[in-house]
């Protein structure tokens, strides 16, 4: 995600709740949780690849944050209760992540979201019907269950198989208890109801600043944040470990435009209202719920295709910055260069969402990501584009598995530099561990298992790094091939760094076990025998 370098958060200013819901509003008591605001990413040295963007530090600007809601979602520590399998057969309020217990659900899985939300930027207004298509996975089946949703948007009416179902909001947990009991493997079919004034969710991105429903300055609204984004605006199992696919039919007023993930469609819409416009987007490959995003603005398009002719389609903001239209064009050929190292681009489509918004960091999200300024460049750009196999196609199993996803992405800048730019790694690798080696906070947290609130600590410097080690020690066949080989074997699936170390033993059919963890889960500088593989030490 985020290649933020800002400075210590801004406190998150709680902004009163407008009532402005078209069925019901509920208050949002107590203040915004800002937690400690935690220390800026170390810059890593500046480089002609520009391993992190070399924008200057800003505060978040409120007004692109609008509504702030508190944060639902612990961070650590356990929710008696509610994380783990679950209770018999009452579906847990935590999938089971131990850095954020409520994130998730337990008892079943979904495969699909399909919104159909009308949305009024003059007065941030949502109103939306989910349907979520899935399937029962407790062993004794369901008698109630939970999603995920912020509680500033109210639910209506839930129905479960067709029936009506009875449902609780508790804070940011819907709980819904079906009209008859769910068996064990059944087919899963809800629908929810919901209205409200959609915002962000203080602390949702994982100490890198809030998380959801953002506004625009020119009145408009778009979805970016990581872990919690996706509750802001739907009902949803919110954790990677349940991916699904994702289709968003949108009215708006007319003179606005959206565009979400994949590909848009434009048969068999439904006729608007008067003086609405509707549009529909699907994306038909499944991905975890904080890629699923959506741009409501009045602005233009750069469109393209790649080379096999899947389509390419960016929305420039009306404010967005000059380079805007510039890294829409390039995106195609950065996608072609990320192809040569990690193998066929795995999504039906592509693009971005250039924002004029400053939110602090850009995101992955499916098909387009989002960039806001201060990271509207092309260093982001392939960074974002690299995620999209290492984070969108082969999805975290844990947040503590986040540097499959963030150490991967930023040594993409690296080998992009390398690749276009003819950079000397190795002399860039020296000149950053000269600056590192005496920094003991730099060693001291490690790029897995780092704990609930670090996980963006490291990875973007402390992560490319460990990575050329290892492309050191094991050469540059076995490495190439594996960077390549690990999308083809866990695209589509979830995956845990224990399983990349496992994949790297059998890509090598050596045992770099030692190797690996004195990089990647040491909290110290790695010992000798492996501080300076290959010909890093000379
Ligand atoms: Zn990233």
């Amino acid at each position: 995600m985020p290649t933020s370098r800002r400075g210590p958060l801004a406190a998150l200013a709680l902004v009163a709740l407008g009532c402005v819901a078209l069925s019901g509003c509920s208050p949002v008591a107590g203040t915004a949780s800002t937690g400690s605001a935690p220390p800026a990413p170390v810059s890593t040295s500046a480089s002609a690849t520009g391993s992190a963007p070399s924008s200057s530090a800003a505060p978040a600007s409120s007004a692109a944050q609008g509504i702030t809601v508190p944060s639902t979602f612990p961070t650590s520590g356990s929710v008696p209760g509610t994380s783990g399998p679950g209770d018999g057969t009452v579906g847990a309020a935590g999938i089971g992540d131990p850095y954020y217990p409520t994130a998730g659900n337990g008892g079943y899985q979904i495969d699909g979201y399909d919104l159909n939300l009308q949305y009024q930027p003059d007065r941030n207004a949502l109103t939306s019907t989910a349907t979520l298509t899935g399937s029962v996975t407790a062993d004794q089946g369901l008698t109630r269950f939970d999603l995920d949703l912020q509680p500033n948007l109210t639910v209506g009416a839930v129905t479960v198989d067709d029936a009506p179902a009875t449902f609780d909001q508790q804070d940011a947990e819907l709980v819904i208890t079906p009209a008859s009991a769910l068996p064990a493997g059944s087919p899963l079919h809800v629908t929810v109801s919901y209205a409200g004034s959609p915002g962000v969710v203080g602390g949702g991105t994982a100490n890198l600043g809030d998380g959801g429903w953002y506004r625009t300055d020119s009145g408009g609204a778009f979805v970016a944040g990581e872990p919690t984004g996706a509750s802001a605006w739907f009902p949803v199992n919110e954790h990677p470990a349940d991916t699904a696919t994702f289709a968003v039919t949108a009215t708006v007023p007319q003179g606005w435009q959206v565009i979400s993930n994949g590909v848009q469609k434009t048969d068999g819409l439904p006729a608007p209202p008067a003086g609405m416009t509707t549009v529909r987007w699907e994306l038909d490959v499944p991905v975890a719920s904080y890629l699923d995003t959506i741009y409501i603005d009045r602005f233009t398009t750069v469109d393209g295709t790649l080379s096999d002719g899947r389509p390419v389609v960016s929305a420039i903001a009306p404010d967005a910055p000059d380079a805007a239209t510039d890294l829409a064009r390039q995106t195609p050929a950065v996608i072609d260069v990320l192809s040569g190292f990690f193998g066929p681009y795995p999504m039906p489509a592509a693009g971005g969402i250039f924002t004029g918004s400053d939110t602090g960091y850009a995101l992955e999200t499916a098909t387009r990501p989002v960039y806001t300024t201060g990271v509207e460049d092309l260093t982001t750009v392939v960074h974002e584009l690299a995620h999209q196999w290492y984070g969108d196609d082969v999805t975290v199993q844990r947040w503590s598995d986040i540097c499959l996803n963030e150490c991967f992405a930023s040594y993409a800048q690296w080998l992009y530099g390398e690749k276009v730019n003819g950079e000397d790694l190795d002399a860039m690798w020296k000149q950053q561990m000269r600056g590192y080696l005496n920094k003991s906070a730099f060693w001291s947290s490690p790029l897995v298992d780092m704990g609930a609130g670090n996980e963006f600590t490291r990875v973007y410097d402390k992560g490319p790094i460990a990575l050329h080690a290892l492309r050191r020690q094991i050469g540059d066949d076995a490495f190439f091939k594996i960077i390549k080989d690990w999308p083809a074997r866990y695209g589509g699936k979830n995956a845990s760094f224990d399983d990349f170390e496992a994949f790297v033993n059998q890509e090598t059919g050596k045992d770099n076990t030692a190797f690996i963890d004195a990089w990647f889960r040491g909290t110290t500088v790695p010992a000798a025998q492996y501080l300076y593989p290959g010909d890093l030490g000379s």
